[in-house]
């Protein structure tokens, strides 16, 4: 099979370089053993929250000029200050491309309220979950939050106490219904996906309205887990309809629905595109002549090879095997990449949970156009894109999607340069 380009993983990285280069008219193939990080997503998409030495961000992109000095060697960093601007912008409409109506400003984040009902900054968030521009207010000063009787992944308890310190008067409200039953039969069936496909049917998304109406009464608004639309649109659009009283979602734990949708979204929007996308098919091994990687070779596909002018390595980190790590080191295993770690085992990572963890900022070398190193030198042919990079710590920094999205922009631009 010949390609003229070939992405390794399909997570929120493989899946925007994909879709960018084949809008250009690319012949493109992503191949992704599994599931990616977006199926946990909160519905948000940070770019950058916080500065390395933890200095609170209010607008992104002056935060990635600031890196170039304190964060040399951070993606950002490397694709460049202005570079990330561009691509920031481009990577919102991408995502709107998709379908997937996000709202917010590369020049100032806005905060997302996280499934324990805190403020956390963000950069954009799909249209429907909790903002607010302002970290100690909330746009209601009487909530209902209502829950899904049986339903454990989500807190209203712990939300309500946030939010009554920012003033809000809250009151509970639960919904039960028939054709719940047969998943409540076994707690470990009362998941987010299982009940959002019972939402998805007319009666049951009607039988939801007309008991939101009911707890709607004498409240500004009503707080929903994030439970509905898991294969339709238009859910909360006939919710609000129904109910006339703003309805927010809050994100719930994993499995997470808008993470779902998204993944989606993007994968049908690949495939409109005339992308191939092979899922639950995993790349194994390389062969490479001199500094090119000539095909790769599948699980599912034996010796028949996928063969491309590019490759890109969007395999992820710890989390999708995109990296792993032996008691000495650590390893991109598709292609014995060079990676960046610190010798001793005992500095990977503190016993302090939330702690700035080393181990996070490990990942594949790369030079300046992202092009993988191995054995100290780039190959022509093969990128890096995604959470797979070296250089930066997603979850202090806030910014695991931006990085994602950027860094496959800015590997599709490459590619595309040196084709036209
Ligand atoms: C649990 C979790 C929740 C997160 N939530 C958020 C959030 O809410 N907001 C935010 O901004 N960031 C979040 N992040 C940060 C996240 O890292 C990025 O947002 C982003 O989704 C990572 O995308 P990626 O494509 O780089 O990697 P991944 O999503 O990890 O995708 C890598 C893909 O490569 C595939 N793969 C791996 N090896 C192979 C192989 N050999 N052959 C074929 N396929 C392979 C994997 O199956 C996977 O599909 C979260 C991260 C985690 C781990």
């Amino acid at each position: 099979m010949r390609f003229d380009t070939v992405i390794i993983g399909g997570g929120l990285a493989g899946m925007a370089c994909g879709i960018r280069l084949a809008e250009a008219g690319q012949r493109c193939a992503i191949v992704s053993q599994g599931q990616s990080a977006i199926h946990f997503s909160s519905g948000s998409f940070d770019l950058l929250g916080r500065l390395p030495d933890g200095t609170p961000v209010t607008d992104p992109v002056a935060g990635i000029a600031a890196l170039a000095e304190s964060a040399p060697a951070h993606p950002y960093s490397v694709i460049g200050a202005e570079r990330c601007a561009r691509h920031a912008e481009t990577a919102a409409e991408l995502l709107r491309s998709a379908g997937i109506r996000v709202a917010g400003d590369s020049r100032r984040n806005h905060f997302r309220i996280t499934p324990m009902g805190k403020a956390k900054r963000t950069w954009l968030t799909i249209d429907g979950y909790l903002t607010t521009d302002d970290a100690d207010r909330l746009p209601f000063k009487t909530v209902c939050i209502v829950n899904v009787e049986g339903f454990l992944d989500f807190y209203p308890e712990f939300i309500a106490e946030e939010f009554r310190k920012r003033g809000v008067e809250c009151r509970f409200g639960s919904f039960n219904h028939p054709d719940l039953e047969q998943i409540r039969r076994n707690p470990s069936e009362m998941r987010s996906a299982n009940i959002a496909r019972v939402f998805d049917r007319d009666a049951d998304l009607e039988a939801l309205a007309a008991e939101l109406h009911r707890c709607s009464e004498g409240c500004d608004a009503l707080i929903l887990p994030a439970l509905i639309g898991i294969n339709r649109n238009d859910s909360l659009e006939l919710l609000r309809a129904r109910v006339g009283c703003p309805i927010h979602l809050l994100p719930t734990l994993p499995p997470s629905i808008p993470g779902i949708r998204a993944q989606q979204a993007l994968q049908h929007r690949f495939r409109a595109l005339g992308g191939e996308y092979f899922l639950g098919d995993s790349v194994l091994s390389a062969e490479t002549r001199g500094s090119r990687v000539e095909r790769i070779y599948t699980a599912n596909h034996g010796n028949i090879p996928f063969e491309a002018a590019h490759f890109v390595l969007a395999t992820g980190s710890f989390f999708s095997k995109g990296l792993l790590a032996t008691p000495d080191r650590i390893v991109e295993p598709v292609f014995g990449a060079d990676t960046e770690f610190v010798p001793s085992r005992s500095e990977w990572y503190t016993l302090r949970f939330f702690d700035r963890q080393a181990y996070q900022a490990f990942g594949v070398k790369t030079d300046p156009a992202l092009r993988v190193i191995k054995e100290g030198k780039a190959l022509d042919n093969l990128y890096c894109a995604g959470a797979g990079l070296a250089g930066f710590h997603p979850v202090q920094e806030e910014c695991g999607a931006g990085v994602s999205l950027l860094s496959a922009l800015h590997v599709a631009e490459t590619i595309l340069k040196i084709e036209n």
